[in-house]
């Protein structure tokens, strides 16, 4: 190679060249902004990116059919499954890494409420990041409002909960991240999350056990304080014939 042709190279690899998934990637290493499996990177992606990502994705997962050595010319059951995977990756169970937040319009407490509020159950749909197996729960929000907090409305509880759950993660930094965000919104006296889900990657392969059920939970500000809120909250958010505990 001569040395002219070197010196071409960087112009020929220009971001342009770059497959969608390295333009972002770099974006993010040139900004020192991380992408774990559940960091949300929209801020990194085009208009218009996100469809050559999905077509990037599907080219891989059409890959991984290959070394499995699954023939999806013949198989039809097959044929479209590469496209179909890399759809619902990318826009359905974790486009919470590639879409903005949801708006969510706050209220300010013109009543003044300063009682304990409690949401949910809240559908928790998510996939471990060990094995992008589903990660099927509810999760409760216990908010201690004052005069200066926030309020957000019933359905905006979702939507966040949601946002945030459409990524692989583990449950113990998927609550922490859902606390974060109703925290920084609301500003709150006290906040508390509880999530109890069911990990397929313990059904499905692993143990197979299939009563399993995690539960964590994160208090915050007044429920970390005051032991009678705590009980409160976690005795009022029981379902009728549910086992307590
Ligand atoms: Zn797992």
């Amino acid at each position: 190679m001569t040395p002219s042709v070197v010196a071409r190279i960087p112009q020929i690899d220009s971001l342009l060249n770059l497959p969608p998934s390295q333009r972002i990637r770099k974006r993010l290493l040139d900004a020192g902004q991380r992408a774990h499996a559940n960091d949300n990177i929209a801020d990194f992606i085009e208009e218009g990116e996100l469809d050559e990502l999905q077509n990037e994705v599907q080219d891989r997962i059409q890959e991984v059919l290959q070394a499995l050595v699954i023939d999806t010319q013949n198989d039809h059951n097959s044929r479209e499954t590469a496209r179909r995977v890399a759809r619902m990756f990318v826009r359905e169970v974790f486009r919470g890494r590639y879409e903005s937040a949801p708006r969510v319009t706050a209220f300010p407490n013109v009543s003044q409420l300063n009682e304990l509020m409690i949401v949910g159950p809240i559908r928790v749909r998510s996939a471990c990041s060990h094995h992008l197996c589903p990660v099927m729960g509810e999760v409760w929000v216990g908010v201690l409002p004052n005069a200066e907090s926030a309020l957000i409305g019933l359905s905006k509880y979702a939507r966040l909960c949601d946002w945030v759950m459409s990524r692989p993660q583990i449950q113990e930094e998927a609550i922490v991240m859902l606390a974060d965000e109703l925290e920084r919104r609301i500003r709150p006296d006290g906040l508390a999350v509880v999530m109890e889900a069911s990990h397929f990657c313990m059904h499905w392969r692993g143990v197979k056990d299939d009563g399993a059920l995690m539960t964590n939970s994160v208090m915050r500000g007044a429920f970390l304080k005051d032991a009678a809120l705590r009980r409160e909250f976690l005795s009022l958010r029981q379902k009728p014939g549910r086992n307590p505990g």
